[in-house]
């Protein structure tokens, strides 16, 4: 048909800042860049929190989002203890209301690619029925993608993992994926992976050194994008009492300790990591969820992240490995201490301290707690030790490669382009 307006792109992040951030920053470079159209779908049952009431008021025109009914799914949000888990439970409890969603978006301005993430394996049926390109966003990096397809692709998963051009991944970290509830999980977000036209990643090729060897041999073309961050957007961002105590610090000496959205860690485990910076005698700022006391510069909601990672006082990252933290680390430059809890998060940690190596490690108790003196020695080696040179210099080459990915002629750039104009020349009828 002839085309008289710009491609429309509709995007669907599953419930949560950590999927709407990167969605949204897709959005952005494609309208911007790539002069397309962007719908962002979200969930009225999850659009309550000021995090992402303030993302979805900035976007910038060619960009809107659209909010999705409420549906009964109370009973569901107290479903076993694991967040992903109950994503993918929740999900398919909106198949109804996007279907008669993307039904409209449709008839009025015809879409020409529909973007999931991987909780999304069970709202594909809805594109097919419309005959819509479907494609993956993959907000998670390479790494992950493949170690998930590798739970189908290959009868389970033994004691060691040694993907082609990968850091092998250990027994303890393994462990935690062979549950039966984690790797049915795993199995069934892999689907999504194989049902789609297209997969773009939030990451970069130097970053991830299987990329090379394992994307030839897939069916369904896997780009890198990244990484997409919010690293110098957000122009609502106001000054505030954390800025001007960051501003009276000496360069480089201050520690910003975050566990990203929803990371929150035991009463105990709360108390030994506060016991452990008082320890260290580092400069600190912590996000802490809930509220405690303790010795030193406390947040208790919610920062912009990325304007304390780019402010010259922060030194270094104690981070539960959130794949947006560590692209937000990496794009700023700034050395890690990995401490994951959930989801992927150990497996990132892998990843960045044994193969891209740009985090540090606390050697945790035999009783799965990391103890004060641990966190004050990590503490102490990231900021002022040998161990903190290396991995500084490292996250330094990775910023420049970060960087390099997202020049107009890079990589990343330029398979984003490649990707807009395919979804340019979709034929819609
Ligand atoms: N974030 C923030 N302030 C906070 C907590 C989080 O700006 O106090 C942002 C952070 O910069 C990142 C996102 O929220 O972009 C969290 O995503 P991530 O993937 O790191 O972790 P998740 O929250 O999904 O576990």
């Amino acid at each position: 048909a002839e085309r008289n307006q710009a491609a429309h792109v509709v995007l669907l992040p599953s419930p949560g800042v950590g999927h709407l951030i990167p969605f949204v920053e897709l959005a952005k470079r494609l309208v911007i860049h790539h002069n397309l159209t962007a719908t962002i779908i979200t969930f009225s049952d999850f659009s309550t929190s000021k995090a992402q009431r303030s993302i979805l008021s900035s976007l910038p025109f060619g960009v809107s989002y659209v909010s999705l009914p409420s549906v009964p799914i109370d009973d569901l949000l107290t479903e076993g203890n694991n967040a992903s888990f109950r994503l993918s439970l929740i999900m398919p409890h909106y198949v109804p209301s996007i279907r008669h969603l993307l039904l409209n978006l449709h008839k009025t301005t015809p879409i020409a690619a529909y973007v999931i993430d991987l909780f999304g394996g069970d709202i594909v049926s809805i594109a097919n029925d419309l005959c819509i390109p479907k494609y993956l966003f993959f907000t998670s990096n390479f790494f992950f993608l493949a170690f998930q397809h590798h739970s189908i692709t290959l009868s389970g998963i033994s004691e060691k993992l040694e993907l082609p051009g990968c850091f092998p991944l250990g027994r303890d970290t393994l462990s935690l994926y062979l549950g039966e509830e984690t790797s049915s999980l795993n199995a069934k977000l892999a689907r999504t992976q194989e049902v789609v036209d297209g997969i773009l990643v939030n990451s970069f090729e130097t970053l991830e050194e299987g990329y090379s060897q394992l994307a030839k041999d897939r069916k369904i073309p896997v780009w890198l994008v990244g990484p997409l961050t919010r690293v110098g957007s957000g122009s609502d961002f106001k000054k505030d009492a954390i800025f001007t105590w960051l501003d009276q610090q000496p360069i480089g000496s201050v520690l910003f300790v975050s566990f990203g959205s929803g990371g929150t860690l035991s009463f105990e485990q709360t108390q030994e990591l506060a016991l452990g910076l008082e320890m260290s005698k580092q400069r600190f700022l912590w996000v802490l969820h809930p509220p405690f006391d303790a010795d030193g510069k406390l947040v208790t909601t919610w920062v912009s992240q990325t304007h304390v990672l780019t402010h010259g006082a922060i030194g270094g990252f104690l981070s539960h490995c959130g794949w947006n933290s560590t692209l937000e680390s990496i794009v700023c430059g700034v050395p890690m201490i990995a401490w994951p809890l959930y989801a992927e998060q150990p497996i990132n940690a892998e990843m960045l301290v044994k193969g891209v190596k740009v985090a540090l490690r606390p050697i945790v108790g035999e009783d799965g707690v990391m103890r004060k003196e641990a966190v004050a020695n990590v503490v102490k080696e990231l900021m002022e030790g040998e161990g903190g040179k290396e991995v500084r210099n490292r996250i330094r080459v990775m910023m420049k490669e970060a960087a390099k990915a997202m020049e107009q002629e890079g990589p990343s750039s330029k398979s984003l382009a490649n990707i807009a104009n395919l979804w340019k020349m979709t034929k819609l009828d």
